[in-house]
């Protein structure tokens, strides 16, 4: 039932002649397994909740291309919908119906967004929410958490959990002291940190950013009271909260973490899900601060391919198959059992973990836990997690190559591709 070896000799040839074209190999670091060991499959397609690799094997996937899979990969109502635009032309880089109907779908499903602006990556989102902050309040300083991961921008790089934290890289060269020397950090959870923050930076701080739910640390959720307590604090400042929804957003719920928790922040970064497995980011939120954004004010940002209409085909397509009723209590049933029964196997096979779930979002951490905050996450034994994920790698789980990334599951997944999982992790963490 279970394949217990797997052929790679194409993935390693493939990656071998990878390594002297592009840096490590890779488009993206966390790709290269650099922090579990061992080398990387090569793709050669997907489908639903499974992934091909260039030898032939199948494996069941939990990464869902870091998040936007959430309908299962290629989905037929996408792909056709796809093919559709696609006949229309890849690129107008001009006004288009299409972005209506998604701006309209976006503030309709996300409680704090009254407009949005639409980008090309999370990480653009991210960039130009940070403009605006800095604009809207005519200050400097933002307060980020600890592990924290708001894209690649000068400014969020200081302890930005996975990508960054998996090569142990505390900070990346390249970036100027002045670009982070307007960059507070405090430990996830921790309100009084981030009182004491506020205290010392009277009326200098533009805002709070944060995802709300983390998951670039590993899957670390809010503390009772930790999401309100930021949305008092930053009213009683004069500052702006920001969800970084780029994961969270239609995933912890249709609307988010911020319907999901009930806190409404004032500004919201959006990716992955949104953009149907093409490259969209979006951020938004009130009106009064979206008004600043050009050509309606000053606050400057653009994008040749921004509101791209292959990726809002994609966009409009993946909300669509998510509002279908009972999709979310679904996601929330079949994730809760791989992520109990995770956790109940390294119990009867004597190892410290601890980890939990959110809708289609979900972690393990070798170590016992509680996890509260990114200093918390640290102490989980990643060599054990290396030789687990490489275990489930070899008999077909695919696992986000990384300790401190969450796991995501998409309504593809049947229960049986969950037990299937559980009894391949019985067999590896017996042998770990
Ligand atoms: C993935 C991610 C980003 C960056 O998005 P990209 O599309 O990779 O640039 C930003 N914030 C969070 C919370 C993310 O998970």
């Amino acid at each position: 039932m279970v394949n217990t070896t797997i052929k790679t000799t194409k993935s390693q040839e493939v990656f071998a002649a990878a390594q002297n074209l592009m840096p490590g190999g890779v488009s993206s670091p966390v790709r290269a397994f650099k922090s579990v060991g061992g080398q990387p499959i090569v793709f050669d397609r997907v489908k639903g909740a499974y992934i091909w690799d260039i030898d032939g094997n199948q494996y069941i996937d939990y990464v869902g291309t870091w998040g936007p899979a959430i309908c299962g990969h290629a989905h037929p109502e996408v792909i056709a919908a796809l093919h559709e635009a696609l006949e229309k032309g890849t690129s107008f880089g001009a006004p288009s119906v299409l972005e209506n109907v998604l701006a309209e779908m976006v503030i309709d499903a996300v409680p704090s967004i009254e407009m949005v602006r639409f980008v090309n990556s999370g990480t653009e989102a991210c960039m130009g929410v940070l403009r605006l902050m800095r604009a809207f309040t005519k200050r400097d300083k933002i307060i980020k958490f600890e592990g924290c991961y708001h894209g690649h921008a000068d400014t969020f790089l200081v302890k930005a959990g996975s990508g960054v934290a998996t090569l142990g890289l505390p900070d990346s060269p390249g970036v100027p002291k002045a670009a982070t020397s307007t960059t507070l950090t405090a430990p996830f959870n921790d309100l009084e940190s981030v009182k004491a923050l506020f205290e010392e930076n009277r009326d200098e701080i533009a805002g709070v950013i944060l995802e709300p739910v983390v998951g670039n640390a590993g899957f670390i959720a809010p503390d009772a009271g930790f999401l309100e307590g930021l949305r008092e604090l930053t009213h009683e400042h004069g500052a702006l909260l920001v969800f970084d929804e780029v994961m969270t957003g239609f995933r912890i719920a249709y609307g988010g973490a911020q319907e999901k928790f009930g806190v409404t922040p004032d500004l919201t970064t959006l990716g992955k899900v949104i953009g149907g497995g093409l490259p969209v980011g979006a951020y938004g939120g009130r009106r009064d601060i979206m008004s600043m954004v050009a050509p309606a004010g000053p606050v400057y940002q653009a994008g040749t391919l921004s509101g791209n209409p292959l990726a809002m085909t994609a966009g409009i397509k993946t909300l669509e198959l998510l509002q279908k009723p009972g999709t979310y209590d679904y996601l929330e049933r079949i994730t809760k059992k791989l992520a109990d029964g995770l956790l109940q196997i390294a119990k009867e096979t004597g190892h410290a973990a601890c980890g939990g779930q959110i809708s289609a979002m979900f972690g393990l951490f070798f170590t016992s836990g509680p996890v509260h905050n990114y200093e918390d996450a640290k102490k989980s034994d990643t060599a054990k997690f290396g030789r687990f994920h490489r275990g489930m790698l070899e008999r077909g789980i695919y696992l986000a190559p990384s300790q401190f990334e969450a796991g995501f599951t998409s309504f593809a997944h049947t229960e049986e591709d969950i037990e299937q999982t559980l009894a391949v992790a019985r067999d590896v963490m017996s042998s770990l």
